[in-house]
């Protein structure tokens, strides 16, 4: 599947569209959702075009991929969320919900998060 270059996360890296945002560097922009689902609810986007994580971790550049798992623990640690525990999901394609076609890892915490899927 072709990436949507028109998705609303590649028009919030692109500036187009404004987030709250935790973190960034050369690779990575992380913001809070915008419908947190916890106290902490942040989401960490690499900036290149990959659609979900399938894409991301089968093609993305070593550097892409640790950029990606350093700004996690370093906005985890900033955030207060380590002592207490915290929950990474990524979602990829429509049997998880994937709703926005770039990849991104959302990092939840801040309170008990309860189990970890519906279970059905
Ligand atoms: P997904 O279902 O694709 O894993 O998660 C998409 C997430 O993006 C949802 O948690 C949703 O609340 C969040 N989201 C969707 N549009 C925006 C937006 O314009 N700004 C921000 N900050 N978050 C968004």
């Amino acid at each position: 599947m072709a990436y949507d270059d028109q998705n609303i996360f590649a028009q919030i890296l692109a500036g187009k569209i404004p987030c709250k945002e935790v973190y960034k560097d050369e690779h990575v922009l992380a913001f809070h959702d915008i419908q947190p689902q916890a106290p902490v609810h942040v989401l960490f986007l690499p900036r290149g075009a990959y659609e979900s994580s399938q894409d991301f971790y089968a093609s993305a550049s070593p550097g892409e991929i640790t950029a990606l798992a350093r700004a996690v623990a370093a906005v985890a640690e900033r955030l207060g969320v380590v002592k207490g525990g915290y929950r990474l999901i990524s979602n990829h394609r429509h049997y998880a919900g994937q709703e926005v076609p770039h990849f991104h890892i959302h990092l939840l915490g801040g309170a008990p998060l309860g189990p970890m899927t519906s279970g059905k």
